[in-house]
């Protein structure tokens, strides 16, 4: 089977957490062991190795560095300017594990063409491809930096993270896009980039949707209508996404997957409930919803600062994803419609938005 993920944040992982990704599950677990200074220290679920035993070819792969107080759950720099340096950092390691041969960055559909034959022909030898994206733009000092990104690879940006971003306010604010916001939907829309709509606040979500005229996706988000939280897409939310031709990629942090979970204390022993089952839940959910299974996809964000102490019971690495595949496969979903979930859907949206 071959995936996509929409979302996972390898560099923040490789500089930041200081793990050399290239290394198997049980060497990055083993030699994190007496650390506790991150969340999910010891426990985490992905690297090269495990996403290639799960069949990801290609991903979504993040920048992310935010610079607002008080700060989000993965810290603030001190200004844009340092924001903008973490992310050319960040930007470095991408480009060591392509001359490493890791890696290829993905910019265009003819690259996803060639990448997708290459893989075909031979899955082991072949670079995991990524499309860079920018989770929370606080970093873009001034537009001028948006088209200097274009030129190194940036294809998606989801203006908001947490708290009060520069040019949008995250899910667990309330208020309008201000006007640096506005802008930069229009110089996004200009280059032609991707809007990631995933941590935007809802009413700057529905006046992204009305300013912005290019392609829309969520890469990593679940339902609201089983899990309660703004941080969730309610049903109208949805409903507009698949009238744009969203994909939405669904994902694996358990606190977004089953209700009352308390990232912190909550254990998978206490919530036998929380397992893949509950996650097929929210594809459900939007299927029915859409009456189709056309806009819905997998993005985990299963290195998104948690590790296997917060992903669904059954979910010990990212490969374990062909598990969530066989649980979807026993509610009936035919080959054709798992094939769109796991890959087809997001490249069809990509053949779509750059074909
Ligand atoms: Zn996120």
């Amino acid at each position: 089977m071959f995936i996509l993920d929409a979302h996972l944040d390898l560099s923040l992982n490789a500089i930041e957490y200081n793990r050399d990704l290239r290394k198997s599950i049980t060497h990055l677990r083993g030699s994190e062991s007496d650390m506790t200074d991150l969340a999910g220290r010891g426990r985490g679920t992905v690297s090269l190795p495990e996403m290639r035993k799960a069949g990801i070819g290609l991903c979504v792969a993040t920048q992310i560095a935010g610079c607002m107080k008080p700060a989000g759950p993965v810290g603030a720099w001190e200004n844009p300017d340092q924001a903008w340096e973490m992310t050319r950092q960040q930007l470095d390691w991408y480009h060591a594990m392509e001359e490493e041969g890791e890696l290829k960055q993905i910019r265009s559909w003819s690259q996803i063409k060639a990448h997708m034959k290459a893989w075909k022909e031979d899955p082991k030898n072949t670079p995991i491809g990524y499309i860079l994206s920018l989770e929370g733009a606080d970093s873009i000092r001034t537009l001028n930096d948006l088209s200097t990104a274009y030129e190194y690879g940036l294809r998606a940006v989801g203006p908001a993270h947490y708290g009060k971003g520069r040019y949008a306010l995250g899910h667990d604010e309330a208020g309008p896009l201000p006007g640096e916001g506005k802008d930069l939907l229009r110089e996004m829309d200009r280059l032609g980039m991707i809007l990631d709509v995933t941590h935007l606040c809802e009413q700057s979500f529905w006046e992204a949707l009305d300013l912005y005229q290019g392609p829309i996706w969520a890469s990593h988000h679940n339902c609201r209508s089983l899990v309660d939280d703004p941080r969730q897409l309610n049903d109208d939310q949805i409903k507009a996404l698949g009238e744009r031709g969203a994909v939405i990629g669904m994902a694996f942090d358990v606190w977004m997957i089953v209700p009352r979970w308390q990232r912190g204390s909550t254990t998978q022993e206490d919530r036998p409930d929380a397992n893949l089952e509950a996650a097929a839940d929210h594809i459900d959910h939007v299927c029915q919803l859409l009456g189709t299974s056309i806009h819905t996809g997998i993005g985990t964000d299963l290195d998104g600062g948690f590790g296997n102490e917060q992903a669904p019971k059954g979910m010990d690495t990212i490969a374990d994803l062909g598990k969530f595949r066989q649980v979807l496969e026993s509610r009936g979903y035919s080959s054709t419609a798992l094939e769109g979930i796991f890959s087809g859907n997001f490249l069809r949206f990509l053949e779509t938005s750059w074909g």
